[in-house]
């Protein structure tokens, strides 16, 4: 069993690494209560984390190998600080006030957040108890895992849909496009209110018929208030050579103003209100 610790304040772009050795993989994780978890970092942030001024926290724990991920450093729980449920409610009520007159809330990144289900779970219900609005930011690989009483925390889903051709989604993250899409149509389905990220890559996502079939997709979708184009940069560059990893990234460059304001143009043109 990891030793709790304390978790202090930090960027996304920190690296922590190998801070609770004993933590069980990902996958194998039993957290049924959720009165601990596995924290990589938190910070304030606003606009891309969702509406008003955000506390983000950054939870460790994640399934898929995203090619262009910022944060691999997130990818273990044995990554990340072992901290009490309690313990980061406490943080969070701190900022509570201010970040309630500034129309914002607690989102929860990571990491995947539902790697750790009951932990997170807990931190939205107390979050909401203080009064926040809440967001989660998602891949919604393991959407089929998560209830609707753990919906029903969240505010927002902030989901990302890297592509919609499997084979790209798959060369890209490692992992089945299928259970993304089930969630995105389950939230559909519930009216949960969503915003759709697609970070973009050149020469990896950028092919116009990608965009155009995750356009397809979500444009019908009468719960998606935003789609976000990310464009790819390379600020977590320096964590794939610090872990050892081999980052197959190194040639390609940031995504262009030109180039992100033609995918912006596409979703738009296909129906979406896109960003
Ligand atoms: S889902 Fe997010 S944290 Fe996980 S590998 Fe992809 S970019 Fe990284």
């Amino acid at each position: 069993m990891s030793m709790v610790q304390t978790l202090e304040p930090g960027s996304r772009y920190d690296l922590r690494a190998g801070l609770s050795p004993d933590a069980p993989d990902e996958d194998k994780l039993k957290d049924e209560e959720g009165l601990f978890g596995y924290c990589h970092s938190y910070e304030t942030s606003s606009r891309y984390d969702g509406p008003g001024l955000r506390v983000v926290l950054f939870v460790s724990g994640c399934l898929l190998r995203c090619t262009y991920c910022h944060n691999p450093d997130t990818w273990h729980l044995k990554d990340g600080t072992y901290v009490s449920a309690d313990h980061v409610l406490r943080r969070l009520a701190d900022f509570a006030p201010s970040i309630k007159a500034l129309g914002g809330g607690l989102t929860i990144s990571g990491g995947e957040a539902m790697v750790q289900r009951a932990f997170t779970q807990r931190i939205f219900a107390g979050a909401k108890k203080m009064g926040l609005h809440t967001a989660i930011q998602t891949s919604g690989f393991l959407g089929d895992r998560i209830s609707d009483a753990y919906l029903a925390e969240i505010d927002l889903v902030m989901l990302d849909i890297k592509s919609s051709d499997p084979a790209t989604y798959k060369r890209v993250t490692g992992r089945d496009i299928a259970p993304t899409l089930r969630f995105a149509e389950r939230l559909a389905a519930t009216g949960k209110p969503a915003w759709i990220r697609f970070t973009l890559v050149p020469g990896e996502t950028d092919d116009p018929d990608n965009v155009a079939g995750i356009a397809r997709f979500v444009a019908p979708m009468k719960n998606v208030e935003w789609v976000e184009v990310q464009p790819f940069h390379k600020m977590g560059e320096f964590k794939w050579k610090a872990l050892g990893l081999d980052y197959k990234l190194q040639d390609t460059k940031p995504a262009s103003r030109e180039l992100t304001d033609r995918v912006i143009a596409q979703f738009k043109d296909a129906g979406c209100n896109a960003r």
